[in-house]
């Protein structure tokens, strides 16, 4: 049988383990399997664009463990009361290839996402990083500034939307952290104010467009950027001469290139990969006064970590349920068999009712 995490189920975990733990428990999964990087067979995302947003397939696998998501990005979905990311995915055994787990991914992207930006910002933003501004209050807002609250200890945060709904929203989620003196938000009424001073910059907008919201006269010496809402062709964050001044970072070069800032920049654009820096291999910031910039998209690596992990996590708490996603069969030829079992059996029965009203 699979095993099944459905959205309830994920509530469940969140609520039971804690976003926070989550998030540092998938950390260290992202991290180990960014160590092991050349064990896994590896290709970009196919995306499917269409005018208001794209839906994509994202597999990877090792020789033990398969895994796909299903995601998509539309930017305007809010409007009609739909998420702008909505996600499932799988695991599967590669031996057989028996899908192990069927899971919600639209909870656990955020939450991946944010343990992989805080993976980078803790290699790359400098030690003693404690302001961070964040750019775009959606979905995705709460899962950075907690994870980078906790992990990387985060003390204020600068925040700004163009929507100041979705700030209001962010503000009142936040209250548990703000009341306990955690962390100070400071409502900013522009980009360029939230963030002036930062040590780390994430922007995490939603906008099928070539947008600048960050433009070069923002960035200071120091500064580490996290841009996450770039991730697909024609979609973008950063004004181009802040790639000509930054020392980028990415995850899987052959992706980045069409999806990430780097789409912005020439072929030759210098560009270096994350798990070096993580494996050590390739040194991360050069200096104090470097500007460096992790170019995320989301890498289908980081989804098998957050699979195997909400796999194992599930087990370990007893939540979720399993479902029959493929057939179990006595004769594993037998396939029509199990395909008429119910009809056979509905036909039997049939049969045999005239049978015992005429012994009644
Ligand atoms: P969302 O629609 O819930 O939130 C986006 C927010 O950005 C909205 O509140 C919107 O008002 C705000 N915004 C738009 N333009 C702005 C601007 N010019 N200045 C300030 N704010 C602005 O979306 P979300 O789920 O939070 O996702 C945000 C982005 O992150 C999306 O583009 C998504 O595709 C991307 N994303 C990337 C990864 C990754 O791994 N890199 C993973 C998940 C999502």
């Amino acid at each position: 049988m699979t095993r099944y995490i459905d959205v309830a189920d994920m509530q469940q975990l969140v609520m039971q383990h804690g976003a926070a733990r989550m998030m540092a428990e998938m950390a260290d999964c992202i991290r180990e399997d960014f160590l092991r990087w050349e064990d896994f067979d590896k290709s970009p995302r196919t995306a499917n664009h269409s005018a208001n947003g794209v839906i994509e397939l994202m597999p990877v696998s090792d020789d033990s463990l398969y895994a796909f998501k299903y995601v998509n990005g539309h930017p305007k979905n809010p409007l009609q009361g739909l998420t702008t990311v909505m996600a499932f995915g799988l695991l599967a055994d590669v031996a057989t290839g028996y899908p192990t787990l069927l899971s919600e991914l639209t909870i656990t992207t955020a939450l991946r996402t944010a343990a992989t930006s805080a993976v980078a910002a803790k290699a790359l933003a400098r030690p003693n990083s404690t302001v961070m501004a964040l750019i775009g209050n959606g979905s995705q807002s709460e899962f950075q500034a907690i994870a980078f609250m906790t992990q990387l200890g985060i003390k204020e945060l600068r925040v700004f939307d163009v929507d100041a709904l979705a700030t209001d929203k962010f503000v009142a989620n936040m209250r548990e952290f703000t009341d306990s003196g955690v962390v100070r938000i400071v409502r900013c009424a522009s980009t360029a104010e939230a963030v002036r001073g930062a040590d780390i910059v994430t922007t995490v907008t939603a906008d099928k467009t070539n947008a600048t919201i960050l433009t070069a006269d923002m960035i200071e010496p120091g500064m580490h950027l996290n841009a996450v809402g770039g991730d697909c062709p024609g979609k973008t964050e950063l004004q181009a001469d802040i790639l000509n001044r930054a020392k980028l970072f990415l995850e899987y070069e052959p992706q980045t290139r069409v999806e990430g800032e780097l789409q912005q920049m020439p072929a030759d654009h210098p560009t270096h990969a994350l798990w070096k820096v993580l494996a050590g291999s390739l040194v991360g910031r050069d200096d104090a006064e470097q500007v460096t910039l992790f170019d995320s998209v989301g890498f289908a690596l980081e989804d098998l970590s957050a699979l195997r992990y909400v796999h194992a996590l599930s087990q370990e708490l007893s939540i979720g349920s399993t479902v029959d996603l493929v057939p179990a069969l006595q004769d594993p030829k037998d396939l029509f068999g199990c395909a008429t079992a119910k009809a056979r059996a509905a036909n039997t029965a049939k049969a045999v009712r005239p049978l015992l009203r005429k012994v009644a």
